[in-house]
Formats: C-alpha cells, structure tokens, sequence
C-alpha cells in the first residue's frame, strides 16, 4: 500500500485490512489457476434468502432508485425497532435507529462521533481488525486489555476496571466475537455492566453482527441493562445473518442525540445507503429467522469438524469457540522454523504466508486482531473444502524445521 509524503498523516497512519488484504492475495493466486482455498474473508458460504431477492427486484420495478432519507427509510426503521423487541427484549424508538452502508460504516460513525484527539478506547483482544485503526483514524488512542486462550478469550470486571482513566470514552467488543467466537453470558454482562455504572462518561459499542451464530446459549446485549442502556450503542447489519455481505447494509441502536449526530455524519459524507438493500432488508426482518437457522445448523456441523481435524495438527491449540464462525488457534510453536527455502516464520502474519503460498490456503496472521500468537480461519466454506483446507494445513505445517 502507497504511504507517499503527498498523502495526508491521517491515511498514512492507517493499516490495511489484514481480512481483505489476505483475501486479496488469495483471488489473485487463483487468478493464476491456483486452487486456493480461502479461510480468510468472514462471510457466509450460502446465498441470500430467495424472499430477500424478490424484495429487491420488486423494488426496482417500484422505481426506489432515488435517495433515500439519510438515517433510512422509516418503514425500514419501524422493522429494525420490531426485531430489537421481538428477538432482544429491547425497547427504541424509530428516532434511534440509523441505517448505514454496513456495521463496518456504523463503528466508524459512532467513533467519529464520539472521539476527539486523546480520547481513550478500550477494546479487549483479539478484536476484529478495523476496531484500533477507526479509532487511529479518529485520533484516538487504544487501550488493550488482553485475553488468552485459556481464559476463553473473555475480559473480567477487575480487568476493565483497571484499563479505565479519566481519559476513557468508549468500550468496544463484539458478542459472538471476531475472531475468538467467545460469547458473553448475562452473569457475565452484568458484572461488566456494574462497572460501567461507576463511570458515568463511558460510552459503550455493541457489536452484534454475529448475534444469530451463537452455540451455546441464547444471544445476550449489554443494552438489556436499564441503567447504562442510553450509554450503549448497539452495532449490527445484516451481513451475516441473511448472508448479505454484498448489499452493505448495517444500523445503529443508540441514544438520541447520537442517533442525530450519526446521521448528521452521514449526511455530510456517504446520504441514505442504498435503497434497493433498505427495502430487501425489510423484507429479511420481516419473514424471520428460517434461513437463519438453516446457516447456523451447518455452521454448527463444520465447528465440530474443524474443530477435530485442528486437534489432529500436531503444534496447534484451539478452544471449541462458542458463536460467529471463526477459529483462532495459537500457533506460536511455529515461530522460528523455516520453510522449505529456508525462510524463518518469525510471526503470525508470515505463518499467514507461508500458508497461502505453499499450502493455498487463505488465513489471517492473528497479529492485526491484536495478538501475534493465533491464526484465523473462517469455517464458513463446504465441508469439502475446509477438510481439504485442513489437510493442506496439516501438510504444510509439517514441512516447517
Ligand atoms: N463487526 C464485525 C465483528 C465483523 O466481523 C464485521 C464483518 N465485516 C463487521 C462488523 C462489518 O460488517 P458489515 O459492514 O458487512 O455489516
Ligand atoms: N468481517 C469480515 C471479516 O472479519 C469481513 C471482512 C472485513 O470487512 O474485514 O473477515
């Protein structure tokens, strides 16, 4: 990526998305007649709902092909409203909802809204790539709180406590997480829940994209908590849970006031998103969770079998993750082989590349989720190919000395 002196601080400072970077170099390897595998982009395998499609064409016939009000259509609005009652538990008005180009356009907003220069974020790792560099971009600063695999990947309330100062504005985590799949139970919620009570100047990004893909439990918000509620924003689109990641189309839930200042910002910057996907997203919350439920048995039945076959990798650690469909196993007894041309395999993002250059398989280094020690895979592919993907790995892995 260009960093020329021309190009502004801000976009200088920023990296590239290790998830769409990897995925990248995966196409343009099969563009050469490689059969790659890819492991590394974290969407759905399956098509989008038949009932969401017809919606769409529908709307074309309609003629919604002009823009549409920047916060989104307010029967769009209504239906988001619907579905945070009817599947949450949750109580908003149309008012604090703003439909956007994707969950990834809503976390940038509410960070652009709320952080200014020195503001502290916290944010437990691993986290999903984009988290620490939109707050870079803000001109923000990061605060870490890290996880490991033994503790399942899941922050305690003396852990936040202690990550807190007078500067911290914002937390952020994601519940099923990108990329650990760890779930925070209600108990657990809770006693973050108490914290935050303590620090009345602390906002809070739910994010909960993978709310449907969830193996353990039912899904839980932070927002259930009367007493910090107007103080969370909750993040969520609807990417994964239609298998929509092509129509970028995302919401947040939140206050009032950053309800209005989200869409006062995308007013200035991207107006309404798209109006064919708006009235298509209707169409997916109103005729409920079937497709759904669908994705989320087969989700289920490729957890166990990559589950298994990573046991199987001499060298390589996983938990069972508990929701989204991502595995994170640590690989750090890789670190300082060679491959077969003698390079040493000095981290996580190198592993990633040797990976997709001798075994065709995309992965993501866990260094850019925050914690060098770990490998993503996706397993949201056919079970051919993840069992392949898994051979290969096997494979190339053993050829590391
Ligand atoms: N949050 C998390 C945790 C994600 O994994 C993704 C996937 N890209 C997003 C947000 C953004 O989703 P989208 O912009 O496709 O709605
Ligand atoms: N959320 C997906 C992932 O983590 C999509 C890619 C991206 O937007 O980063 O792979």
């Amino acid at each position: 990526m260009s960093t020329a002196s021309y190009l502004s601080n801000r976009i200088n400072s920023l990296s590239e998305s290790a998830t769409l970077k990897m995925t990248k170099l995966g196409r343009e390897l099969a563009a050469k007649g490689i059969n790659v595998i890819s492991l590394s982009v974290g969407e759905p395998d399956f098509n989008t709902p038949d009932n969401v499609k017809e919606a769409a064409k529908k709307a074309l016939d309609e003629n919604y092909t002009r823009y549409s009000p920047v916060a989104g259509y307010p029967d769009l609005r209504q239906a988001v409203v619907d579905k945070l009652k009817r599947e949450n538990g949750l109580d908003y008005d149309i008012s604090q909802i703003v439909i956007s180009t994707g969950a990834k356009q809503s976390l940038s907003n509410v960070i652009l809204t709320l952080i200014n220069p020195g503001d502290e974020v916290i944010i437990p790792t691993p986290y999903w790539v984009s988290y620490s560099e939109m707050v870079t971009l803000a001109e923000g600063k990061s605060v870490f709180i890290d996880t490991t695999i033994e503790s399942n990947f899941k922050i305690t309330p003396e852990q936040l406590e202690a990550a807190i100062t007078p500067k911290t504005k914002l937390f952020m985590f994601s519940s099923p997480c990108n990329p650990t799949g760890s779930v925070y139970s209600k108990e657990e919620l809770a006693g973050l829940a108490k914290v935050f009570e303590k620090y009345p100047n602390i906002f809070i990004i739910s994010d909960e994209i993978y709310e449907h893909i969830n193996f353990v439990d039912k899904h839980e918000s932070i927002a259930q908590f009367d007493s910090i509620k107007d103080r969370v924003i909750i993040v969520n689109g609807f990417s994964k849970a239609y298998a929509m990641t092509g129509w970028r189309l995302g919401y947040i839930a939140a206050n009032k006031e950053i309800a209005a200042a989200n869409e006062k910002l995308q007013g200035q910057t991207t107006s309404g998103t798209c109006s064919i996907a708006q009235r298509a997203g209707i169409a997916a919350y109103q005729d409920g969770l079937e497709s759904v439920q669908k994705m989320k048995e087969a989700f289920a039945r490729r957890r166990q079998l990559v589950y298994d076959l990573l046991n199987d990798i001499p060298g390589v650690k996983t938990n069972m993750p508990e929701g989204a469909f991502y595995f994170f196993p640590e690989i750090s007894s890789f670190f300082g082989k060679k491959d077969p041309e003698g390079n040493v395999i000095k981290d996580s993002a190198d592993l990633a590349l040797y990976l997709l250059n001798y075994g065709h398989i995309a992965t993501v280094g866990g260094d850019s989720f925050g914690n060098n020690n770990y490998i993503r895979l996706s397993y949201a592919a056919s079970d051919e190919n993840l069992k392949e993907a898994l051979r290969r790995m096997k494979e190339a892995l053993a050829k590391l000395v």
